[in-house]
């Protein structure tokens, strides 16, 4: 049985800010309209013994679940808690952790102590200096963010709550600036984020493998300042399938995704970002308050598939050598209108050279990896995270 480990919570529907690029409200996908604009305590409750029998079937064990939106701190400390007691209960048998990924801009002492009282994981999205992140991550009036972000960071620090920075890519800021800044926060991980674009939508400036070479600079900074104690996403992965391990991010590689998201009414969706590729692309029939997530397993959709069998490798990267790590990256990332997701990634020329890049700091090449993998599984004959 496909297991399913991880719920993510789209709490929030609607979000106090108004991201230029976000592809929940600013891409091609208006779902978010007719839902409530906060989840009910019913469906909340719903989706949680939803999981409770999927991974009693399934023998799954640890599970997670993510509180994301829209703006998930828009449900309130206190009714935060309460959810976060009342899936401790239902998932005792199986252990579960929490983790949230928020704008930043809303936290509170009483939000942060419910954040450290449930060990939350904490991802918080800055795209880099003030006036770059001010561009993008805006309020409804257009008002940067930056500063409410700032003070809820130290808030954080001073509670000894670890956060995580995510980070969208826009090239304004020179690499080592952007890294600096970043670091400057002291956050405990990062994830840079490439852009979000189908075939259809991918910006022809785009296009020239810039976005490459600042990773390539970005990765220097990594492994070049003695800051490899914090792990940098997408980087550290990328190391990790070189020397033979597994993917551990949904961006590289074909395997089960192993989650789903709930959306406030309760409707079971694949992976949210493929919201980016045609509107509607991630609605289901199946809710939480009608259907167990095996109805939604045997459904014949291309979102089920990829969450509970896996991706296809699309078949232009058959013959590249980075097909069995790369896998043809992100999947809303192949997607186009004419051949669906048999096609590599739209940033396929920026992981090539990304990959040859680390590759050549690892000193491991492609022959290298497939012996490195065969022997880890021969060793251990269990997936591997190097
Ligand atoms: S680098 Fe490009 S061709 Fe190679 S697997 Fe990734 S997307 Fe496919």
């Amino acid at each position: 049985m496909t297991r399913l480990s991880s719920l993510t919570m789209k709490v929030a529907s609607r979000c106090n800010l108004n991201c230029t690029y976000c592809y929940v409200y600013n891409a091609k996908d208006d779902a978010w309209r007719s839902r409530p604009k906060i989840m009910s305590d019913i469906v909340f409750l719903a989706a949680i013994k939803r999981l409770a029998e999927h991974a009693r079937a399934s023998n799954t064990r640890p599970l997670r679940i993510i509180f994301h939106g829209g703006e998930p701190t828009l449900v309130g400390s206190e009714r935060l808690a309460r959810w976060c007691e009342i899936a401790r209960e239902e998932l005792a048998e199986f252990g579960v952790s929490f983790g949230i990924q928020t704008n930043g801009t809303r936290f509170t002492k009483p939000l942060v102590e419910v954040l450290k009282k449930f060990a939350f994981s904490v991802g918080v999205s800055i795209d880099g200096p003030r006036a770059i992140h001010d561009r993008f991550r805006v309020t409804h009036a257009g008002k940067g963010s930056y500063g409410e972000v700032f003070r809820g960071l130290a808030l954080l620090r001073e509670a000894h709550v670890p956060y995580a920075v995510l980070s969208v890519l826009n090239m304004l800021t020179p690499a080592k600036t952007l890294y600096d800044d970043i670091m400057a926060l002291k956050p405990d991980a990062i994830s840079y984020l490439l852009p979000d674009y189908s075939h259809d939508t991918f910006p022809i400036t785009c296009r020239d493998g810039r976005l490459g070479e600042y990773l390539q600079e970005l990765f220097d900074e990594w492994w070049f300042q003695g800051t490899m104690r914090i792990p940098v996403q997408p980087f550290r992965a990328m190391a990790s399938l070189i020397m033979g391990g597994n993917s551990t991010v949904d961006i590289f590689g074909n395997d089960p995704l192993g989650f789903i998201f709930i959306e406030t009414d309760g409707t079971i969706e694949p992976l949210d970002v493929l919201k980016v590729c045609e509107n509607g692309m991630t609605l289901t029939p199946f809710n939480v308050l009608t259907n167990g997530f095996e109805d939604y397993t045997r459904s014949n959709s291309i979102g089920a598939k990829a969450t509970f069998q896996g991706s296809d490798l699309p078949s232009a990267c058959a013959t590249c050598p980075e097909a069995s790590t790369c896998g043809g990256g992100y999947l809303p990332h192949r997607y186009s209108r004419g051949r669906g997701f048999d096609n590599p990634s739209i940033w396929c020329r920026d992981l090539k050279a990304l990959f040859s890049h680390i590759r050549h700091r690892l000193a491991v090449p492609h022959p290298e990896t497939e012996l490195r993998r065969q022997i880890l599984r021969s060793l251990h004959e269990v997936k591997i995270e190097v």
